[in-house]
């Protein structure tokens, strides 16, 4: 069984970095409904440092990758979905430690340490409106899929329950976050980091199935 290269994680960040500039109007649009109209437009400046760093220096291993990535968004990107994707980059790496490819139990672990770290940073829980509530099913529905050893069944899992869990956040009340000064109004709109964390599943389904 392969596992996925140092080469597939970088076109992950770049098909994210892709992503994020397709539907930035539209993130931003979501962050103004419950929020200050940013979303769209921190994720795109601090992908497209990130993607500039990648490129300028590839990294060689999972891990190197997920220090570049997580140092770039908390350095470039001012709201608080910088620290929190940065968190989840960097113990992305960390957990990766000095594997060369990762099978897709040990990404899914990587995952999920990722994830882990942004609810240690961010104090958020599942239902409380935030990206946490795509995230957390989608490492669920990977790790649920990983014994099979297919890390793309595993990604096009972990995509269906990131949608699924983006789109429950439509009537819930924010706990975290800007969007939980609205209180009650903040129901009836979807969480703009719960959209472009989905958006991150996608891309890293669309990179592992692309090779
Ligand atoms: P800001 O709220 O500082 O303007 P962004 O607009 O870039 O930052 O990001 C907003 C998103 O960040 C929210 O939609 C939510 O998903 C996520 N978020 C905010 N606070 C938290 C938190 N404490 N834990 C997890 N996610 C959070
Ligand atoms: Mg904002």
């Amino acid at each position: 069984m392969t596992g996925v290269t140092p080469a597939q994680l970088r076109d992950w960040i770049s098909r994210f970095g892709a992503l994020i500039d397709e539907h930035q109007a539209e993130l931003t649009e979501l962050d103004s409904e419950i929020g200050d109209a940013d979303h769209g437009a921190n994720m795109a400046r601090g992908m497209h440092a990130v993607v500039a760093a990648l490129q300028s220096d590839p990294p060689e291993t999972p891990a190197a990758l997920g220090r570049s990535v997580g140092m770039t968004l908390v350095s470039t990107v001012g709201g608080a979905s910088g620290p929190l994707y940065g968190t989840f980059f960097l113990r992305l790496g960390t957990a990766a430690g000095d594997a060369t490819t990762l099978d897709a139990a040990a990404l899914g672990a990587a995952l999920r340490a990722g994830v882990d770290g942004i609810i240690a940073r961010g104090k958020a829980a599942p239902g409380d409106k935030t990206m946490v509530d795509a995230l957390v099913p989608a490492v669920d529905a990977w790790d649920a899929a990983a014994p099979g050893g297919d890390p793309v069944a595993a990604a096009d899992a972990a995509v269906a329950a990131a949608s699924a869990g983006r789109d429950a956040t439509i009537p819930l009340v924010a706990r975290k976050g800007r969007a939980s000064y609205l209180g009650e109004r903040s129901a009836g709109h979807l969480d703009p980091g719960a959209a472009s964390a989905t958006l991150l599943l996608e891309a890293l389904r669309d990179a592992v199935a692309a090779s």
